[in-house]
């Protein structure tokens, strides 16, 4: 009998150790709603950002359960924390990120406190809720719980909490890219970008952020003869200006695909009504008179979809004169570019300069924070298909590899070659047009979809982290 029953353990524990130790969830989810709500209540909207403490919280909580944490700053108070849990180094590391740094508020627009992580109908409420505090705790979780259970590693796992994301990216991204890459290289990361979109409280399915499109600015430059405004001219600059931003603005710029997009709308189209379905499998035409439909409905119904297929341009500013009896000799407009990636930036700028026609209109690069490189992330690579995998298992429903047509840290990341995904938790189609939605005066976050990211999270860094 006693034998029997050593032979029984013996078994078993053979058993277990074959599979990964099982998170003890309930108990996480108190733990995740505590970090959350902490995190929620720094005030590390930007400007001035002051992530400092919100750093130093995660230092203290990393450090207390033994994983090595660090804060590293290009300017006072601008904390970027960097944690590190060590594996076999079998595979190179594994990074997953959030920032901690939020867009600013209006307070009075608030009805629940900006800043107080309130709980209410199963929702929590408060700036960064979901963007971008539900990733910093869910890569807190996630180092917490591979930690506390004690996996074995084939990769380290890295955790970076950005500064300055919303629009000082030199203090967070840029600054821990120039001057500490080689503690955050990784094979892999994960990081805001993505979303899984639910309607009627239905999961319908997860968008995973594989590339974005790459910010430019463009300025127009007009010139013509000043003068005295009662005598018209026919080459006043303002009217010059103003033809070449409507010409810009209404150039059906050439569509193009790559292998997101692509997957992209096929996916859709299997998901979607069949009028719907029929657009998104028109769009991928190369014949014009199939696509060009598709394409017109995008550009009056779907702008964000229309966006994804080509380069985009929108005219954002326009400084001209200072007098109305005075006609102005240059006047200038600006117009926003995000450049498709496989776009040449210029032969783009010749082909817009062939656009506008007009000789007194100067078409030229302006300055902006570009964004380097166009990497993206395969889609037949290992860490995409365990993305979709846990998708399924987590969400029960299909993953939509996207190309966001606003930028990301990740740009800095996939340039060095890194494959990133975009990812984030659950949200209601519906919030958005309510004003709930992420920079909005209501910004909230599904307490239930909070937990189960977390778990989402935990299951694709187990699966590509633990050793084999
Ligand atoms: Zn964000």
């Amino acid at each position: 009998m006693r034998r029997l029953t050593l032979a029984l353990i013996a078994f078993s524990t053979v058993i277990l150790s074959a599979q990964p130790p099982q998170p003890d969830w309930p108990k996480i989810e108190k733990e995740t709603l505590e970090h959350f709500q902490t995190l929620v209540r720094f005030n590390t909207a930007d400007p001035p950002g002051g992530e400092r403490p919100a750093a130093e919280y995660l230092k203290q909580v990393l450090d207390a359960n033994g994983i090595p944490a660090q804060i590293l700053e290009l300017e006072d108070r601008r904390s970027n924390l960097l944690a590190r849990l060590k594996g076999n180094g079998k595979k190179r590391p594994l990074l997953v990120m959030g920032h901690l740094d939020t867009v600013s508020i209006d307070e009075k627009k608030w009805t629940f406190p900006p800043f107080g992580a309130t709980r209410d109908g199963g929702y929590v409420y408060g700036r960064g809720t979901i963007d971008d505090k539900d990733n910093a705790t869910a890569a807190l979780m996630v180092l917490l719980t591979l930690k506390r259970l004690n996996v074995p590693l084939d990769r380290d796992v890295i955790f970076l909490a950005e500064a300055g994301e919303e629009g000082n990216s030199r203090l967070g991204i840029q600054f821990m890219v120039d001057q500490h890459y080689p503690e955050l290289d990784a094979e892999y990361c994960l990081a805001e970008g993505g979303n899984v979109m639910r309607e009627n409280g239905k999961v319908k399915f997860a968008s995973v952020q594989t590339l974005e499109k790459i910010p430019h600015a463009v300025e127009l430059v007009a010139r013509g003869p000043s003068g005295h405004a009662s005598v018209p001219l026919r080459n006043n600059a303002v009217a010059h200006l103003a033809e070449a931003v409507s010409k810009a603005a209404q150039w059906r710029v050439p569509i193009r695909f790559n292998e997101t997009t692509r997957v992209y709308f096929q996916r859709l189209a299997d998901i979607s009504s069949p009028e719907d379905a029929k657009r998104y499998r028109d769009i991928l035409s190369n014949d014009p008179k199939v696509s060009g439909p598709a394409d017109d409905y995008m550009l009056d119904r779907e702008p964000r979809h229309a966006s994804m297929i080509r380069t985009s341009i929108s005219p954002t500013m326009i400084q001209a004169g200072y007098r109305v009896n005075v006609i102005p000799s240059e006047v200038k407009a600006t117009l926003d570019v995000r450049m498709h990636p496989s776009e040449n930036p210029e032969d783009f700028l010749a082909a817009l300069k062939k656009v506008i026609n007009d000789p007194a209109v100067e078409v030229r690069w302006a300055a902006r924070d570009v964004r380097p490189g166009t990497g993206s992330a395969r889609l037949d690579y290992e860490g995409f298909k365990v993305v979709e995998a846990m998708v399924k298992k987590d969400y029960e429903t299909v993953t939509l590899p996207t190309m966001s047509t606003g930028a990301t840290d990740m740009a800095y990341l996939r340039a060095k070659g890194m494959q990133c995904y975009g990812i984030g938790p659950g949200l209601d189609v519906e919030d958005g047009p309510k004003g709930f939605g992420a920079h909005s005066d209501q910004e909230r976050i599904l307490e239930s979809e909070l937990y189960r990211f977390v778990r989402f999270n935990y299951d694709v860094v187990a699966e590509l982290a633990r050793a084999r």
